[in-house]
C-alpha cells in the first residue's frame, strides 16, 4: 500500500533551507509514514539517490533469497530484532522504485514484509520471521545486461530439517519456547511512601499489594513469568528498577502507582507511556547503557559492544527506542481496555497518556505506568484498600497483558 504523505510534498530546495526544527518535523512525518512509501523518480534524481528497480524472492529448502536490483552499488546494513523476530534491511542513499510489501510474499521463513523510509534516502525493508535466521548479504556488481544487485539470504538456523528425506520433521514444541517475562514494578517503598491518603493509606503499600496479586495471576498463565522489582517495603532507585527488568530480559515492564492531587474530587485510573520528548536521545541512551556494569547488554538482539560504527549504534538504538514506544502504546491500549471494564473504575484519561517518567526510559522494553486511583479521593482510597478491588485490577492488568502478548506473537 502506498501512503501519500503531505509532508513529502516539498522539493529539495525546501529541505535544504529548513531550520533544524522544521527538518525534524519533516523527518518525523516521514518516520510516521512507515509502511510502504515510495518516492517519485524526480525526488530520487534530485537527491541523486540510487533507485531500487526490482525485487525478487525465492524460497529454498533452508533459506529465503531476496535480490534487490540497484542502479548502482550502495551501502546497506542488516539488523536483527527479537520479540517478535524480525530482520531489518536498510539500503542507504536509495529510493524505492518498487515496494516489497506489495508483493505479498510469505513462505516458511518469512511471515510478512513491511517497508518504509526511516530517514530520507534510506529504504527500509522489515522481514517478519517465522523462524530463527542467520542473515547473509552481499553485493554483486553489474555485469552484462544484469544490474548491480544486493542479495540477502535468510538462512534458517533452527526448526525443520534441511534435507527433505524420510526422517520425520520435528517441530519445536510450544513448551520449549521461552516464557514471556513481565516485570512488575511496585512504585516507591521504604523511606519513600509515595502518595498518602486521608485515612493513611500509603501508595507504596497498595502498589506492592496489587503487584503481588498481579504477579501471582501472571505466573499462573501458561507461557508467562512475572518478576517484581521489589518484594517488600524497601527503597529501590528508579535506575535499579530498570536494571532489574533488563537483567530479567523483560519483555514488558509495568509500574504500579497511585495518584495524589490537591483537589479531593480528582479521581480515576490512568495508563502512561514514555513521551517522545521524554525519550533520551539515542546517544544518551547508549551512554547510559555503557555506564552500567552490564554494558554487554543486548539492544534489539545485537550486542552493542560488537557494533563499532557509532552511526550504526545510533541508528540501532533509535530503531529500538521507536519500536518500544510503538509497542508500549499498543500494550497500554490493551491495559486501558481491560481496566475500563472493571466495576467502579473511572478512567481518568481516555487514551494512553504520554509523560517523561524516568522508570519508563529503558530503550528496549515496552514500558507502562499505571496510576490505579487517587489516594487523595476518599472513595478511591477506600476502594483501593479492598481485596476485591485489588484483585479486580490485577485481573484486568493480567488479561490486558495476555491479550497484548498473544496478539504480538511474544508467546
Ligand atoms: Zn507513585
Amino acid at each position: 500500500m502506498i501512503n501519500l504523505n503531505p509532508v513529502l510534498d516539498i522539493d529539495k530546495e525546501d529541505v535544504v533551507n529548513m531550520t533544524p526544527i522544521q527538518r525534524r518535523k519533516v523527518l518525523k512525518g516521514i518516520i510516521l509514514s512507515m509502511g510502504g512509501l515510495i518516492l517519485p523518480p524526480s525526488f530520487a534524481q534530485a537527491a541523486r539517490l540510487n533507485r531500487i528497480t526490482d525485487i525478487r524472492m525465492w524460497t529454498a529448502p533452508d533459506h529465503t533469497r531476496v535480490v534487490f536490483d540497484l542502479e548502482r552499488n550502495t551501502q546497506h546494513q542488516v539488523l536483527q530484532l527479537r520479540n517478535p523476530s524480525r530482520l531489518v534491511l536498510d539500503i542507504m542513499d536509495s529510493a524505492a522504485g518498487i515496494d516489497p510489501a506489495t508483493m505479498g510474499f510469505s513462505d516458511a521463513i518469512v511471515n510478512r514484509i513491511r517497508s518504509g523510509i526511516p530517514r530520507p534516502g534510506v529504504v527500509r525493508t522489515v522481514f517478519e520471521l517465522k523462524t530463527g535466521v542467520r542473515p547473509r548479504s552481499f553485493l554483486l556488481k553489474a555485469s552484462g545486461d544484469k544490474p548491480s544487485r544486493l542479495v540477502l539470504d535468510l538462512v534458517r538456523t533452527k526448526g525443520k530439517s534441511k534435507t527433505p528425506g524420510n526422517k520425520p520433521v520435528i517441530h519445536e514444541s510450544a513448551s520449549k519456547r521461552r516464557d514471556a517475562v513481565i516485570v512488575i514494578d511496585p512504585g516507591h517503598g521504604g523511606i519513600d511512601p509515595g502518595a498518602v491518603g486521608a485515612n493513611g493509606t500509603k501508595e507504596k503499600d497498595v502498589a506492592l499489594q496489587v503487584a503481588k496479586r498481579l504477579a501471582r495471576k501472571i505466573d499462573s498463565m501458561d507461557g508467562f513469568k512475572a518478576k517484581l522489582t521489589r518484594k517488600g517495603d524497601y527503597f529501590v532507585s528508579l535506575r535499579k528498577r530498570v536494571s532489574v527488568a533488563r537483567k530479567h530480559q523483560a519483555d514488558l515492564f509495568v509500574s504500579l502507582h497511585a495518584n495524589a492531587f490537591r483537589l479531593q474530587s480528582a479521581r480515576g485510573t490512568s495508563v502512561y507511556m514514555l513521551s517522545e520528548g521524554g525519550k533520551p536521545s539515542p546517544d544518551k541512551a547508549i551512554r547510559r547503557l555503557e555506564q552500567r556494569e552490564n554494558s554487554s547488554d543486548l539492544i534489539g538482539g545485537v550486542k552493542l559492544s560488537h557494533v563499532s560504527d557509532p552511526t550504526v549504534r545510533g541508528i540501532l538504538m533509535d530503531l529500538t527506542q521507536r519500536d518500544s514506544l510503538n509497542r508500549a502504546l499498543v500494550y497500554g491500549k490493551n491495559l486501558l481496555g481491560e481496566l475500563k471494564a472493571v466495576p467502579r473504575v473511572n478512567i481518568h484519561f481516555k487514551n494512553v497518556k504520554q509523560a517523561g517518567f524516568a522508570v519508563l526510559k529503558a530503550p528496549d522494553m515496552p514500558s507502562i505506568l499505571v496510576e490505579m486511583a487517587f489516594l487523595t479521593n476518599k472513595k478511591e482510597e477506600r476502594l483501593l484498600s479492598t481485596d476485591s478491588h485489588q484483585n479486580a485490577l490485577a485481573a484486568a492488568l493480567a488479561s490486558g497483558t495476555k491479550k497484548f502478548v498473544k496478539s504480538s506473537g511474544l508467546a
